[in-house]
């Protein structure tokens, strides 16, 4: 799906409780006059987990985002910001449930001196703009350097190093925006350091993500065996997804690669290395103080087992030297209004399944629920569960009984608020223009990254 700049992306959808009769319902949006007396439902955010609540609503018989999107039943209404344009007490007024599903779009600082110096941003950030999101586009990059240093050696970490090192011409068949392809086909960089304040037991990122990144043509991996040593007989006791990434990464360090492999390597004119058993404590200023110029680190061993598992310094410290830093230590989720309880150390809402505390006819599912963990396939079980606590408790009689108005309510508001929501048939039209601006480059679109010209486009 195309990146867009609306941050919240809202969902109005109707259980399949008390449905009129096939047929004679028309288009969700064009449905209200009055009060509807159907369940009406706001679901807040248009990622993976507002889909899949959406669809856990809509009953499992649609399978896709987009089919959930056309079902007669759901109405999409972008460009809405829920904490600015509209509150939630207003959403809940307005329905009889809201879900907020608006995911993690900041991220955890790593709270070190000088981490606010030029050439240190955020993976988030640096993910943002080559994807093309409208708040990132501003980053510009500083690649003029040879080595750059990854903090966290989870997915997004992974990725990021992909992009740095993967050669212009490769990217340039992919959807990757024109201006990120600009500044990359520019960059120096030939080395990058994923710097883990554990070891190889504990890496964050997945088996897919690192065997691309194994793959990565023109890029040879840089593992030092020693940080292996022993780990052969401790994989046996581990779940086998851990074992089999375990492997891949003890056979990647330890084994002579074959000859085909042998050459590749050898002719690959970047890097990209592990570095484990390394804590970031501060980073460090180049001689005139203006930019980063390396990250000094703590050396550390790890105490506990299992989940406990903990790095604690040695006393030991080693600089690491680079001209980019970028902090990839997880994404953290905003509190949306003041109303909504918010747990700031955990950056999460606090709820039960998917209910809110306190907060009855309030639900979350999705990073906003449980944090930013887990891959597509988590957040998709957690927001069917999160479906289905909210179909419980309206079987139940849990929810506000009587007729609420659902979007018609906030139709008007934000209309007196000069706001102008976007429909799912305009996400389309946008959509549809990207591709037509990738034909011809051979990029499977061109994103389109200003909010006013998208609007433009609508003719809004
Ligand atoms: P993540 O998976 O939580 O990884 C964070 C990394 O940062 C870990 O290595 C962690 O090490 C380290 N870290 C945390 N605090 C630190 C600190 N204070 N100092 C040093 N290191 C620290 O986060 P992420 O990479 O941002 O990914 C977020 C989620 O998106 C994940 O669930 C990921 O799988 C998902 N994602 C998936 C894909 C995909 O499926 N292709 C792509 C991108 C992202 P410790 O373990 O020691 O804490």
């Amino acid at each position: 799906m195309a990146s867009r700049c609306w941050r919240w992306w809202g969902w109005s959808a109707r259980p399949r409780t008390r449905l009129p009769p096939a047929g004679s319902t028309p288009s969700f949006r064009h449905h209200f006059s009055t009060q509807e007396k159907t369940p009406q439902i706001c679901v807040v955010g248009s990622g993976p987990a507002g889909f899949y609540t959406a669809q856990h609503l809509l009953k499992n018989v649609i399978n896709t985002f987009t089919q959930t999107a056309h079902s007669g039943r759901c109405a999409f209404w972008g460009n809405v910001e829920v904490g600015r344009d509209v509150t939630v007490p207003e959403l809940r007024e307005a329905y009889h449930a809201v879900v907020l599903s608006y995911g993690a779009e900041d991220h955890r600082a790593l709270e070190i001196p000088g981490e606010e110096l030029p050439g240190v941003c955020s993976a988030r950030a640096f993910v943002g703009w080559y994807n093309g999101l409208p708040e990132n586009q501003e980053l510009e990059p500083d690649l003029s350097c040879d080595t750059a240093v990854i903090l966290g050696q989870g997915n997004v970490a992974l990725d990021v190093a992909r992009i740095l090192l993967t050669p212009p011409e490769h990217l340039e068949r992919t959807d990757i925006t024109k201006a990120a392809l600009g500044v990359l086909r520019q960059s120096r960089v030939k080395t990058v350091w994923l710097v883990g304040r554990r070891g190889p037991l504990q890496v964050a990122f997945t088996i897919k993500e690192l065997r691309e990144m194994i793959q990565l043509p023109g890029a040879r991996p840089i593992l030092d065996p020693v940080d292996f040593l022993g780990l052969q007989d401790k994989i046996k006791e581990v779940p086998r997804p851990r074992k089999r990434l375990t492997e891949l990464l003890l056979r990647t360090a330890t084994e002579k690669p074959g000859p085909e492999e042998a050459a590749r390597q050898a002719s690959a004119s970047r890097a990209w290395g592990l570095r484990f058993f390394r804590s970031p404590q501060q980073v460090l200023p180049s001689p005139d103080g203006r930019r980063a110029a390396g990250v000094r680190l703590a050396v550390t061993r790890l105490e506990g087992v299992d989940e406990a598992t903990r790095a604690v310094p040695t006393g030991d410290m080693e600089d690491l030297p680079c001209g980019l830093v970028l902090s990839s230590i997880g994404y953290k989720s905003r509190p949306v209004d003041p109303s909504v309880p918010f747990d700031s150390k955990l950056g999460v809402i606090p709820n039960v399944e998917g209910r809110v505390m306190d907060v009855p006819g309030l639900y979350c599912s999705g990073w906003v629920k449980r944090g930013p963990t887990g891959v597509i396939a988590t957040t998709m079980t957690d927001s069917f569960l999160t479906g289905q606590m909210l179909l419980q408790d309206l079987k139940a009689g849990l929810l506000p009984s009587g007729p609420r108005p659902g979007y018609a309510a906030i139709q008007a508001l934000l209309s007196s608020r000069g706001v102008r929501p976007v429909s799912f048939s305009d996400w389309e039209k946008l959509d549809a223009e990207e591709v037509v601006r990738g034909q011809g480059t051979g990029k499977p679109r061109e994103k389109l990254v200003d909010p006013q010209e998208m609007l433009r486009l609508l003719g809004h």
